[in-house]
């Protein structure tokens, strides 16, 4: 390629380890990001609040979630599908041309690069020259030109730029969370919007039948309900009446009835987008992705509860 005689870019890791899935305090004029861990999942369905530690608020986890996708902030929403990551501090001046090898910055060599973003205001404005030729593959390359084009409009306080790039392991792919974290990288793409939703709702119907599945591996009696689901898999019916049930012989919480809605308007998009070509509406679909976020959580922690990887002591009511 032609960048390849490029010289190589001077690159600082800003943070060196990659971080969990984080989301944003929704507050106004706040912002403060926090980590998504087990414990605020728990929180949140066991309405428990915790505050921020930026503004001394509530933190409000569904908020939190319509923010990332409604405004499609690829660290969040990447983030919550299971991508971790860097951020580097370049050095570069106006008219620079670049080679960018991440693997030689210490990017892992087994990842898939899903998301790279810049922060602009140096005095030039980065552009990226790459392999245009991809068979098969969204993912941006690990290598690639980078050429800095002289911006007037912009004045040239300092010459670093932070880059900060997302990758998600391979192993995730073949993993139960893989399907959703291809559903947020075609959301966050913006392309189709569609198929993005029929990822998401594949994820949240995979994640339904492996926590059935658990269920009954736990042998508790199986009535009729779950033959005729055994029969044919029917997501609404699964959503709607057994996973309550479920939820309810643990102790633990249902879903939010508004999340319930949402997942059913997810199964509607995702009918739409199998059999027409219309475009879905980008706001009604940020909310599903929200809610599918939450019900995923959901069904992994009551899958944790079930099979006692999490000891949970029901609260008295
Ligand atoms: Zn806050």
């Amino acid at each position: 390629m032609i960048f390849d005689t490029w010289p190589s870019v001077r690159f600082v890791v800003e943070q060196p380890s990659p971080t969990g899935p984080i989301l944003a305090c929704h507050q106004e004029s706040c912002g403060r990001p926090y980590p998504i861990t087990l414990k605020m999942w728990m929180d949140y369905f066991l309405g428990n609040r915790q505050l921020c530690e930026g503004c001394s608020r509530s933190i409000d986890v569904w908020q939190s979630l319509k923010f990332a996708f409604q405004n499609q902030v690829p660290v969040l929403v990447l983030g919550l599908g299971g991508a971790a990551n860097l951020t580097f501090n370049v050095e570069l001046n106006p008219g620079d041309q670049v080679l960018v090898d991440l693997t030689a910055a210490g990017l892992p060599s087994d990842v898939s690069v899903v998301s790279r973003q810049y922060s602009t205001a140096n005095g030039y404005r980065p552009i990226e020259v790459t392999d245009l030729h991809h068979p098969g593959s969204r993912h941006l390359p690990a290598r690639y030109g980078l050429i800095a084009l002289a911006d007037i409009e912009q004045s040239a306080e300092a010459p670093d730029m932070l880059m900060q790039v997302m990758f998600v392991p391979t192993e995730i792919y073949s993993q139960p969370g893989g399907l959703f974290m291809l559903a947020c990288e075609l959301f966050i793409a913006n392309e189709p919007l569609g198929q993005a939703a029929v990822l998401a709702h594949s994820a949240v119907e995979g994640a339904i039948r492996e926590a059935i599945k658990e269920y009954f591996a736990r042998g508790v009696a199986s009535g009729a309900l779950s033959e005729k689901l055994a029969e044919r898999f029917d997501v609404k019916l699964a959503t709607q009446v057994m996973m309550p049930t479920i939820a309810e012989n643990f102790g633990f919480r249902q879903l939010p009835q508004h999340i319930l809605g949402e997942l059913e308007e997810l199964r509607k998009v995702r009918n739409d987008a199998a059999h027409t070509s219309t475009a879905p509406n980008f706001s009604a679909v940020a909310l599903e992705f929200a809610a599918a976020t939450v019900a995923l959580a959901w069904f992994e922690i009551l899958r944790m509860i079930m099979s006692g990887a999490i000891s949970y002591i029901p609260p008295t009511s």
